[in-house]
C-alpha cells in the first residue's frame, strides 16, 4: 500500500475493540492470552474493580482498584462503557482506556461477560463481538472440573448458568468453537484481519471517483 500513488484507492487500517465473551469454563482466559501473544497490535485494556487486590496484583497494572464510592461516582458520570456486579464486587470498562488504546493504533481486547458485550457495542459501535462456545456441554463440564476450583454444587450451578448465557450468542457478530486453543486463536485472528479489511472501515477512494 505504501507504494500506491495518490490516485489509487488505499486502505487505512483502523483499530476497533474486540469483545470476547463465553460461559465460564469455555477457555476465554486461555484463548485471550494466546491472542495477545500472537499479535503485538492486540492489547488488553485496564479495567476497574472494587474488589481488593489479591496477592501479587499491582495497582494500575492488573486492575484500576477503586473504592465503592469512587466507582459509583464514576459510574454516574458515564465513565464506564460497561459495568457488572460479580460476587458482590463491581467491575467496569473505562471508556477512556478503550479510546486511548485505539488512538495508539492498537486493537483493544475486552474480556467481558455475556451481557457486557452488547453494552460495549452501544458505546463503541465499530466493536466486533465474538462469542466462544465449548465443543460440547460434556467438554465444558470436563474443563470446569479440570480447573479444580469449584465444588460439585458450584459446577452444577455454572452449567445451568452456561446454558442461559449461551442463548446470547445469537446477538454477537461471530461465534467460534474453542475446540483446540491454537486453532481457536487462529480463527479469532482471521476474524480480526477480515474485519480490518472491510471497505466500510478503512477504504479511501481518490477524489473525483465513485466511492462504490
Ligand atoms: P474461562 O476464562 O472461559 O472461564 P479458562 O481459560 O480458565 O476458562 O479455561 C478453563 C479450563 O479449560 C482451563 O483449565 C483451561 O486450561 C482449559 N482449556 C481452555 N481452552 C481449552 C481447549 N481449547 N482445550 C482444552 N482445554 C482448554
Amino acid at each position: 500500500m505504501d507504494q500506491c500513488p495518490p490516485e489509487c484507492p488505499r486502505l487505512i487500517e483502523r483499530p476497533f475493540p474486540i469483545v470476547i465473551s463465553a460461559a465460564s469454563g469455555t477457555g476465554k482466559t486461555t484463548v485471550v492470552e494466546k491472542l495477545l501473544s500472537s499479535d503485538g497490535r492486540i492489547v488488553r485494556v485496564l479495567t476497574a474493580t472494587t474488589r481488593p487486590p489479591r496477592g501479587g496484583e499491582q495497582k494500575d497494572v492488573d486492575y484500576l482498584f477503586l473504592s465503592e464510592e469512587e466507582f459509583t461516582t464514576r459510574k454516574k458520570a458515564g465513565y464506564f462503557a460497561e459495568t457488572a456486579l460479580v460476587h458482590g464486587h463491581w467491575y467496569g470498562v473505562p471508556k477512556e482506556n478503550v479510546a486511548a488504546g485505539l488512538k495508539k493504533g492498537k486493537w483493544v481486547v475486552l474480556n467481558v461477560d455475556v451481557q457486557g458485550g452488547l453494552a460495549i457495542k452501544k458505546t463503541f459501535p465499530d466493536a466486533v463481538l465474538i462469542f466462544l462456545l465449548p465443543p460440547s456441554l460434556e467438554e465444558l463440564e470436563t474443563r470446569l472440573r479440570g480447573r479444580g476450583t469449584d465444588s460439585d454444587e458450584e459446577i452444577a450451578k455454572r452449567m445451568d448458568q452456561a446454558l442461559r448465557e449461551m442463548t446470547v450468542a445469537a446477538e454477537y457478530d461471530y461465534v467460534v468453537v474453542n475446540d483446540e486453543v491454537k486453532d481457536c486463536t487462529n480463527r479469532l485472528l482471521a476474524i480480526v484481519r477480515a474485519e480490518t479489511s472491510r471497505t466500510a472501515r478503512g477504504l479511501v477512494m481518490p477524489k473525483g471517483r465513485p466511492t462504490k
